[in-house]
C-alpha cells in the first residue's frame, strides 16, 4: 500500500558527520543539494494529494533543518493538504521552531554528551539534554521521538537503554531503536543487538534498507522508488496499445473517453520490437522467448507501431493501477480475441494471443518499470496531423 511519501530536502549537507551515517554508503552526487520550492514543488505535493498520500517524512540525505525554505516545505504541504502527518528526522543541533510539524525524531547514540559526539562528530556541540529540552518546548503538540542506532561503545546494552528512557521518558513520548543497517560503514565493527520489551519502544532489527520498495521524493524534484535512486517511480498509470490494436484504435479511444480515466499524453513508438519484451514482468527465458515470439508475431501482421496512452484519474496510487487494469480488461472484452476460438496467430509452432493492449498488472506492480521503459524508447507525441489520420481510419473486422 503506497500511503507515505519520504522527502529529502537536503542530499547530503549536514551539520554532523556520523560514523554510522547511510547517506556515506550511497552515491548522491548528481542530484540537486536542495529541494526547490518552485511550482514543480507545489504540482508534486498536488499530484500527492490527487494519489491519497497524507503521511509525509521529511529526513534525510542530510539534515532537513539546513534547508534555508524548511518553513515553506512544509507550509506548502500542510496548505495544500490540511490533513498531512509530517514527521521530520533532525539531529537536534540545529535548534528552529517550524509550524506544522506533527512528530520530530530526534536522532542520538548516547545521552552521554562526550560519547556521542565522538559518534556524530557535531560542528557545534550544544549538550542532549537543551537539546531535547528544546524541541520539547517548542514543539509542544508534537509527538516526540528519540531515534536510536545501537552501537558498540554507544547504547550497546539493556541496562544503558533503561537508564536513557528513565531519564527521558517524562518529555519523551516514544522511542525508535534499531541495529545498524547492513550498509553502513561501520556495520561489521560495531553492530550490536540486544533483546528490548518495552512499551515505549519500537524496535527495528536488521532492516535492510536496501530493499525497500516506497515513494521518495527526492531533493531533484522526481519521485523514487528506492534510497539508491535506481527506479524513479511514477504516479500515472499507462494503457499501451499494441500493433494489433490499430485496427481498432477509434473504438478503444471511444472506451477510454466513457471511463473515469483521462488521457493527459499520447504517444506512438515505431520500434515496438525492439523494446517491447521490457513491457513484461520478469520471468524466466521460456517466458520471455514465447513473449518475443508474441512480438514479432504482431510485427510481422500488424507492423511496428504502437500507443501508449499516459492515464490519470482521482485515485490513490493502487485505485488507479486497478481501475487502468480494469479498462484493459474491457477493451479486450469487447474487442479482443483473447478468450474466443481463433483469436490467436499459429505461426512457427508458436501460439500469440491477440489481445490488443497491456497495461501494468497491479499486483505484479510493474507500473514503474514501464514507464522508465518508454523514456528510453525511440518516441514521439502523437501530432494534429496523426490525430486526423487516425480519425479518418475505418475500423474493419477480421
Ligand atoms: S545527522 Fe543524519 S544525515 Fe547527518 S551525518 Fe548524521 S546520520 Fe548522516
Amino acid at each position: 500500500m503506497l500511503d507515505k511519501c519520504y522527502i529529502i530536502p537536503v542530499q547530503n549537507t549536514c551539520t554532523c558527520d556520523c560514523t554510522f551515517c547511510i547517506s556515506k554508503s550511497r552515491n548522491y552526487d548528481k542530484k540537486d543539494e536542495f529541494l526547490k520550492v518552485d511550482n514543480k514543488f507545489i504540482e508534486n505535493i498536488q499530484l500527492l494529494k490527487k494519489r491519497n498520500i497524507r503521511k509525509f517524512e521529511i529526513t534525510g540525505g542530510g539534515e532537513p533543518l539546513i534547508h534555508p525554505d524548511f518553513e515553506v516545505i512544509v507550509s506548502t504541504i500542510k496548505r495544500i493538504i490540511p490533513d498531512s502527518y509530517i514527521k521530520i528526522y533532525t539531529n537536534g543541533f540545529i535548534l528552529k521552531t517550524i509550524e506544522g510539524i506533527d512528530e520530530v525524531n530526534l536522532s542520538l547514540v548516547s545521552n552521554n554528551d562526550e560519547i556521542n559526539n565522538t559518534f556524530m562528530n557535531p560542528k557545534n556541540n550544544i549538550p542532549f539534554n537543551q537539546r531535547i529540552m528544546y524541541f520539547r518546548k517548542n514543539y509542544p503538540l508534537s509527538k516526540l521521538r528519540l531515534s536510536i542506532p545501537l552501537i558498540k561503545g554507544g547504547i550497546d546494552n539493556i541496562e544503558k537503554l533503561d537508564a536513557l528512557i528513565k531519564n527521558t521518558n517524562q518529555i519523551v513520548d516514544e522511542y525508535v531503536v534499531r541495529t545498524l543497517y547492513p550498509h553502513s560503514l561501520i556495520y561489521n565493527d560495531s553492530y550490536v543487538e540486544f533483546p528490548i520489551n518495552n512499551k515505549k519502544v519500537i524496535y527495528e532489527k536488521d532492516n535492510d534498507v536496501s530493499d525497500f520498495d516506497g515513494l521518495i521524493l527526492w531533493s531533484d524534484n522526481k519521485f523514487y522508488k528506492d534510497f539508491n535512486l535506481d527506479k524513479k517511480r511514477y504516479l500515472y498509470g499507462y494503457l499501451l496499445l499494441k500493433p494489433d490494436s490499430s485496427i481498432y484504435i477509434n473504438e478503444i479511444e471511444k472506451i477510454i473517453k466513457d471511463s473515469n480515466l483521462k488521457v493527459i499524453k499520447r504517444y506512438l513508438i515505431n520500434n515496438f520490437d525492439m523494446k517491447a519484451l521490457q513491457f513484461y514482468q520478469e520471468k524466466d527465458n521460456n517466458y520471455k522467448l514465447i513473449i518475443q515470439n508474441h512480438i514479432n508475431n504482431l510485427v510481422y501482421l500488424f507492423g511496428n507501431n504502437a500507443v501508449i496512452y499516459i492515464l490519470d484519474g482521482n485515485y490513490s496510487y493502487q485505485e488507479l493501477l486497478e481501475e487502468i487494469y480494469n479498462l484493459k480488461l474491457e477493451i479486450r472484452k469487447q474487442l479482443g480475441f483473447t478468450e474466443k476460438e481463433h483469436g490467436y496467430i499459429l505461426k512457427n509452432d508458436n501460439i500469440s494471443h491477440v489481445n490488443l493492449c497491456h497495461c501494468p498488472d497491479p499486483i505484479m506492480s510493474l507500473f514503474e518499470r514501464d514507464l522508465s521503459t518508454i523514456e528510453e524508447l525511440s518516441k514521439r507525441e502523437i501530432s494534429r496531423s496523426d490525430q486526423k489520420v487516425l480519425k479518418k481510419h475505418r475500423s474493419y473486422y477480421l
